[in-house]
């Protein structure tokens, strides 16, 4: 392994990071990160989570998964290290200050405003940002009727990661989620 470079997301902040094809990102927390992924080269390609959803015929994201971008393209596959419950994509992710603000607790700013606030040096305007996956969260559904709730299964003290490989040049963005308050920094290695 060559680590090319290691961070720190501080909670209720986001970053971008180039992350070439055949290298890994890995995402190591004990709270949600919302994840988006651009070509490098074009950033109006990015990360669609229905095609996602289609193309893996389920909502889950595991160990082996392929994110897909607007084009249809694979942008990043997937490794969890960690068995540790269910994961999913977020339906409402990343719109964090609208949903808060229906329920009077609206924050200065969330996940959409930190990816926003970290992308735009790379030319990608705010209304382009995607829907997230959302790494870590968990969500109890309903398989009959659909309907969906947070849980609060989260990862032990110390954290678990996430390993996306580059399956062409990515441009990454990650907001450390403030999840109410609950949100913790996360870390990010880039290796080879
Ligand atoms: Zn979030």
């Amino acid at each position: 392994m060559k680590v090319i470079s290691e961070s720190v997301i501080k909670s209720n902040t986001g970053k971008a990071f180039p992350v070439k094809k055949g290298q890994i990102i890995r995402v190591i927390g004990e709270s949600t990160a919302d994840y988006v992924v651009f070509n490098l080269h074009n950033v109006k390609e990015r990360f669609d989570q229905a095609r996602t959803k289609v193309d893996q015929g389920k909502i889950y994201v595991t160990t082996g998964d392929l994110l897909i971008s607007k084009y249809n393209n694979v942008m990043c596959s997937t490794s969890f290290y960690k068995k540790w419950g269910e994961e999913i994509f977020k339906i409402y992710g990343g719109v964090w200050k609208r949903l808060g603000r229906k329920r009077g607790v609206a924050p200065k700013h969330g996940c959409w405003e930190n990816l926003a606030k970290a992308l735009k040096p790379h030319g990608v305007e705010k209304e382009d940002v995607p829907s997230p996956l959302n790494i870590f969260q968990t969500m109890v559904i309903n398989a009959k009727t659909g309907s969906m709730r947070y849980a609060m299964t989260r990862p032990r003290l110390g954290g678990d990661m996430m390993d996306l490989r580059g399956e062409m040049d990515c441009l990454v963005g990650i907001s450390a989620c403030p999840e109410g308050g609950r949100g913790k920094d996360l870390r990010i290695m880039i290796y080879k």
